[in-house]
């Protein structure tokens, strides 16, 4: 269904946005489908963190209903600026990409559709303390680091595995999958062998635990392509959205 706004789109944006959206989910499907896979598995998230809420909500207009934030304060601005404004605003999923501090695990997870950022046993445990089972459970992914450079945060595969093993005794949180980017420097194929150890610590997770973990979230505007190659479920795509505006 269309979501319209109640404040009016500037029309330069929307057609760029509009542009922009149109070529990725062509560029999307033709990676899908150069690994053999269907276009429908691989779900966009688009990270309007770089834009103000109107062009965010071009974004929407365009098509897209998964949007991802990496600092909790601009998500709760967003989400309500989008819940005064938009003609259907529970139809826009909000995904937190980035670091979230426990004094905001409170008013964060309600608005969420999937938390990629669980990034320190500390941060688990205090989701684990706060979360209410009766408020349904919150969906989450592990964010590992496997590129062990010191400026990308996530777990070390050694402590994402013990926090994956806490967190499965948890009825309030759901782990659904692994999330992870690829080093700054990595050139194309390394990027690649960073993405399959990613998605092979998830396979044998998997069998160790004998769980599904289905969900990969990596690949951004530059490596998505490779990701989707090696078993993306979600990408975050925020550059290539928003260029031209
Ligand atoms: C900003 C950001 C993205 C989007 O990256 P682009 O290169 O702008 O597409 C993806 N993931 C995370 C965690 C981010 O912070």
């Amino acid at each position: 269904m269309m979501i319209t706004f109640q404040q009016p789109l500037p029309p330069a944006d929307l057609a760029t946005v509009q542009a922009n959206w149109l070529r990725l989910v062509d560029d999307v499907a033709k990676a899908a489908e150069d690994a053999g896979r269907q276009p429908d598995d691989i779900q966009i998230v688009g990270v309007t963190k770089y834009v103000d809420p109107p062009a965010a909500a071009c974004l929407v207009a365009a098509g897209c209903r998964d949007l991802g934030e990496n600092r909790p304060q601009k998500l709760w601005e967003k989400a309500q600026w989008m819940q005064q404004q938009a003609s259907d605003p529970d139809s826009i999923r909000w995904h937190m990409i980035g670091h979230l501090q426990r004094n905001k695990i409170r008013r964060t997870v309600p608005l969420l559709h999937l938390l990629h950022s669980v990034d320190s046993p500390r941060l688990a445990a205090a989701l684990s303390e706060s979360l209410d089972p009766a408020g349904g459970p919150l969906n989450v992914l592990l964010e590992v680091n496997v590129t062990g450079d010191d400026s990308k945060t996530g777990l070390p595969p050694d402590q994402a595995r013990q926090t994956l093993e806490s967190l499965l005794t948890q009825p309030a949180i759901r782990v659904q999958g692994l999330m992870g980017m690829a080093g700054i420097t990595a050139d194309v194929a390394e990027c690649r062998q960073q993405f399959a150890t990613i998605r092979q610590l998830r396979d044998s997770w998997q069998s160790d635990y004998d769980i599904l973990l289905p969900q990969l979230s990596m690949g951004m505007s530059g490596d998505f392509a490779a990701a989707i190659a090696e078993g993306a479920t979600i990408i975050r795509v925020g550059t290539r959205l928003f260029t031209g505006l």
